[in-house]
């Protein structure tokens, strides 16, 4: 007899491969990250805010005055990276969902 648990996971906590897109000019950045994505696209905010020469994204936003828009509305996680098989004892991915709060 086994049990299955449908798990659900907020993509922008998974580490992975994460593009951001400006949303005025549609200029693509491509970014990898052994962290969460959404802590990255946080300092990237952090660059763009302060000014900081540190992101390339956020300096395309800088220089070009453009706008960053929400991360739910301009990033995409292209490709995480999967946890080990036994970090989730009996626990089987089926799916992986945006939940949006
Ligand atoms: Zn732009």
């Amino acid at each position: 007899m086994h049990s299955f648990v449908i798990l659900y996971i907020y993509i922008y906590d998974r580490s992975g491969v994460y593009q951001p897109t400006c949303s005025e000019c549609k200029m693509k950045y491509i970014g990898q990250t052994g962290r969460p994505c959404k802590v990255r696209f946080q300092e990237h905010l952090r660059d763009f805010k302060y000014n900081n020469k540190r992101s390339e994204f956020a300096q395309q936003i800088i220089d070009n005055k453009h706008t960053i828009g929400k991360m739910e509305d301009i990033m995409e996680v292209v490709h995480v990276i999967k946890v080990g098989k036994n970090f989730y004892k009996n626990v089987v991915v089926l799916t992986e969902a945006y939940i949006i709060k």
